[in-house]
């Protein structure tokens, strides 16, 4: 393990269990293991990219890729009334897990500010 990889790493290569909802050969998706929805998924690319301040424009492809993935789960999973992405960035973010992820939350009114 590197000093770039995480826990996400692990569920990536099977090495720790996950539940997955969705994969191709660019992301993978899984249940957030602390819910704070009724519906709360990660997307996260397989490439170890720490967080968004480290994407560089050689990731465009890949970025829109996740938030198009990131639609369709939403859909597929019938969040049709409607959902949030978010993504953490840095300490002051909320990030605690430094590898890019989408949080993807539903079945519930969110609010706003998110505090
Ligand atoms: P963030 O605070 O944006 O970095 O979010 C990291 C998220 O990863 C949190 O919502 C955690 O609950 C979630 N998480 C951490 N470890 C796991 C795991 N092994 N499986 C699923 N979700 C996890």
């Amino acid at each position: 393990m590197t000093n770039s990889e995480t826990v996400f790493s692990k569920i990536i290569r099977r090495e720790i269990s996950a539940d997955i909802v969705y994969e191709d050969d660019l992301v993978l998706a899984f249940k957030d293991i602390a819910s704070q929805a009724p519906f709360h998924v990660l997307l996260i690319p397989k490439k170890v990219i720490p967080s968004l301040s480290n994407v560089t424009p050689a990731d465009q492809e890949l970025l829109g890729h996740l938030l198009l993935t990131a639609h369709q789960i939403a859909k597929e999973a019938q969040l049709e009334n409607g959902y949030r992405i978010v993504i953490n960035n840095g300490a002051d973010g909320g990030q605690t897990v430094y590898h890019l992820h989408l949080h993807i939350l539903g079945g519930r009114q969110m609010q706003w500010p998110p505090g």
